[in-house]
């Protein structure tokens, strides 16, 4: 599974918004970007006045680095949302929000994107009970996503529950049981984002 390495929060700075790249982290007074609400680098604080170029640039990174996509799969989000008959830019975010392992994440099930990443591939979660360990599965309308039986798996998922707060989006329902679980109520709209984005840069962008 292809990743990003490198200091995340220079991410965040670069951006000007929070990505929630690190779990607990980030809701803490030690968010870099809270500390240095400046873009990284020794000439962050002058930067001049960015280009459409950069402003469409940076709107598709700034996406792409919170869901922890790369270009290729994105390419490949974006053309799908593109061969479908809704608002492509809609589309596209309804797509990226319907991933295994974001939607890990907004349960709660894990601190940050990348920890549901690593939760779903170390076999700790099962969509309708059966094992899934591809963090960029799309999950339906009706699908059930659980916690693995197993004692684990279920500390593990429960420390998550524990440590993260965040509001649980209407889209997602989760029971409070024995076994952490979780059911898509519908697919997600591209309201539902929690991130500042104007998709319909990114789709000038890439239709190109
Ligand atoms: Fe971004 Fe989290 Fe780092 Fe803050 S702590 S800059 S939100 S990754």
């Amino acid at each position: 599974m292809a990743r990003t390495l490198g200091a995340v929060c220079k991410r965040c700075r670069r951006e000007g918004v929070k990505l929630f790249l690190k779990g607990s982290r980030c809701d803490s007074a030690l968010c870099a970007l809270t500390r240095r609400p400046i873009a990284p680098g020794m000439h962050g604080f002058k930067r001049g006045k960015m280009t459409d170029y950069g402003v469409h640039l940076r709107e598709k990174q700034k996406v792409k680095t919170y869901y922890g996509v790369l270009e290729k799969q994105f390419r490949k989000y974006y053309q799908m949302a593109e061969r479908s008959k809704g608002n492509t830019g809609k589309e596209l975010m309804s797509l990226l929000e319907r991933r295994l392992d974001n939607i890990v994440f907004r349960m709660g099930f894990a601190t940050s994107r990348a920890a549901a990443r690593q939760t779903i591939s170390h076999g700790h979660i099962l969509v309708n009970g059966k094992f899934v360990n591809v963090p960029s599965f799309l999950v339906r309308p009706g699908d059930v996503i659980s916690v693995k039986n197993r004692k684990g798996s279920i500390e593990l998922v429960k420390t998550a529950i524990a440590s993260v707060q965040q509001d649980l989006p209407d889209f997602l329902s989760t029971n409070d049981t024995e076994i952490p679980s979780g059911v898509v109520m519908r697919l997600p709209l591209s309201e539902d984002v929690s991130l500042p984005v104007q998709p319909q840069l990114i789709v000038e962008l890439c239709s190109k």
